[in-house]
């Protein structure tokens, strides 16, 4: 059955051809330019209605099968664009979002992942606390609000040590997101981090 018209006509993984048509998906690299670094993630597909409504049965229905499909997704441009890593890490939801919802979207996603090559999931990034929903914030209060947000569990530090990771997120909008995890694994001796995210989004 289409995860998105839920017919039954099916000719492909997940979503029919009819409905894959109104998934603008995304091709090559994306780039976050924070004053005088730029960096580059990838993402399955732009934001659209139908992958902000999928999403949503993902990120606060338990639909795992939309978790799949994503995770397809992401193995899918880990293969076009030949990247090649030792680790999977991912960025970890608010402890309360967590408790309200019951799972962590990324880390559903991480380990999908992983049922797919011989890879390991470190469980190396941290969230404070304190930071707030990033919904309703403008572009700046969103990289102010989570430059404290995340921290590396030191036990992984060897481990990490001249590696190469995979960081797995859902949406892109500002790149704060991302960009402040991918600093923790970076200064925590990661040798290569690729960013690969479900859906890109604007503000
Ligand atoms: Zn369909």
């Amino acid at each position: 059955m289409c995860l998105i018209c839920r017919k039954d006509k099916l000719n492909k993984d997940f979503i029919c051809l009819c409905c894959e048509k109104n998934i603008k998906s995304k091709e090559g690299s994306s780039y976050i330019k924070i004053e005088e670094e730029v960096l580059k993630y990838y993402s399955t597909s732009y934001y659209s209605h139908e992958i902000r409504d999928l999403l949503m049965r993902f990120k606060y229905k338990k639909d795992f099968n939309v978790g799949r499909f994503f995770a397809y997704s992401i193995l899918e441009v880990i293969d076009k664009q030949h990247i090649e890593f030792d680790y999977i890490c991912y960025v970890p939801a608010s402890k309360s979002g967590i408790k309200a919802r019951g799972y962590d979207q990324s880390k559903i996603l991480a380990s999908i992942i992983r049922e797919y090559n011989n890879k390991t999931i470190l469980h190396c990034i941290n969230r404070n606390n304190n930071t707030r929903e990033q919904k309703t914030l403008s572009s700046e209060e969103r990289w102010e609000n989570l430059k404290e947000a995340f921290y590396f569990d030191n036990r992984f530090k060897d481990k990490i040590k001249d590696k190469k990771v995979i960081l797995i997120d859902d949406v892109v909008t500002t790149g704060a997101t991302v960009y402040y995890c991918y600093k923790q694994l970076k200064n925590n001796g990661a040798k290569e981090i690729n960013i690969l995210t479900v859906a890109k989004s604007k503000l």
